[in-house]
């Protein structure tokens, strides 16, 4: 095996051209996926000295913005959000006809849908993109990306798109990477929040949080299994308490308020869960699983 090839970039089947509008931490890292993948790479950023180390890697810089989307059919940009993605784009729209814009800035379902219809109005196609790690996990193929337009101009630049990490394609309706984004993000902060209320009631007894974390990822993976027996039943719109009943998983979040009073620690987390869990037993719900408090965060029905 020859012993330098590890440092040279792979190079892509068919070494599409890219553009990178946008240098931050996350642009900086995208259009340093695309130089390692071996693609020539074009990037533009509003301030030109962020381009400066990506330049000394092999990327183009361009002059302006026009000059960047001219260069490449495939036109990613990540910028702070989507009324900077329209002042960029907006004046240089005419060179976008004919090319695919993906834009991987974060923002709701409704700015992602205006943008797609505003990139159909100028002849461009378009993929809006929720990327699913920071900066230093771009790259890595365990870590996704959200993709969400027409699956026919996903399908031509999967390939390209899997540079940067797992190409999830959510389907056409390009608001949809957004939404799930937004509402992963969700997850991760009440994952975060729990992990940590149990992390400093865990400590408060001098159990170091690496120790704890070790057992709770564990965990997580039994508490995934248990999210994909109840989306079935949330899909069924039927919730039979045939694992645990929320009138014993209300009596087993009494231990927890219990045991964190004890020690001094906050319990407004879990006492909000056990407000949501009250809520369904006084409605006679108490005998369900614990899928059934999905009604508390639906609309109201009028
Ligand atoms: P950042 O480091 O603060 O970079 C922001 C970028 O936006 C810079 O290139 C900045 O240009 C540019 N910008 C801001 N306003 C602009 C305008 N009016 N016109 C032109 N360019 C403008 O932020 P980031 O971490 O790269 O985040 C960029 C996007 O990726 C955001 O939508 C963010 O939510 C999303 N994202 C970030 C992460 C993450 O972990 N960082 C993860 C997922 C998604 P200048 O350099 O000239 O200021």
């Amino acid at each position: 095996m020859n012993e330098h090839k590890i440092d040279e970039p792979e190079i892509n089947e068919h070494k599409t051209a890219v553009t990178v509008l946008g240098l931050g931490q996350m642009g900086a890292a995208l259009a340093g996926a695309f130089l390692d993948a071996g693609l020539p790479t074009t990037v533009w950023n509003r301030t030109p000295a962020k381009a400066d180390p990506l330049v000394a890697r092999g990327a183009v810089r361009a002059a302006s913005v026009v000059e960047a989307v001219a260069a490449s059919d495939l036109v990613v940009v990540c910028v702070l959000d989507y009324p900077a993605v329209r002042a960029l784009l907006a004046p240089v729209a005419d060179a976008l006809r004919g090319r695919t814009l993906v834009n991987l800035t974060s923002g709701s379902p409704e700015q992602a849908r205006e943008e797609a219809a505003w990139a159909a109005e100028h002849g461009a196609a378009y993929l809006d993109g929720g990327i699913m790690t920071t900066p230093p996990g771009v790259g890595d193929p365990g870590n996704m990306v959200l993709y969400s337009g027409d699956p026919a101009v996903f399908a031509e630049h999967r390939e390209t798109l899997a540079v940067l990490g797992d190409p999830v394609g959510l389907g056409a309706d390009p608001g949809l990477a957004s939404l799930y984004d937004a509402g992963l993000l969700g997850l991760m902060w009440s994952v975060f929040g729990g992990w940590l209320h149990a992390t400093a009631l865990a400590g408060a007894d001098g159990v170091a949080a690496k120790d704890f974390t070790e057992v709770a990822t564990r965990w997580l993976r039994t508490v995934a299994w248990f999210m994909s027996t109840y989306a079935d039943q949330i899909d069924a719109g039927a919730y039979p308490g045939d694992d645990a009943t929320i009138d014993v998983q209300a009596a087993a979040i009494g231990h927890l308020l219990h045991a964190g009073e004890a020690r001094g620690i906050d319990g407004r987390l879990p006492r909000l869960h056990l407000e949501l869990m009250r809520e369904a037993v006084e409605a006679g719900h108490g005998g369900d699983s614990y899928a059934r408090i999905i009604e508390a965060f639906r609309p109201t029905p009028r």
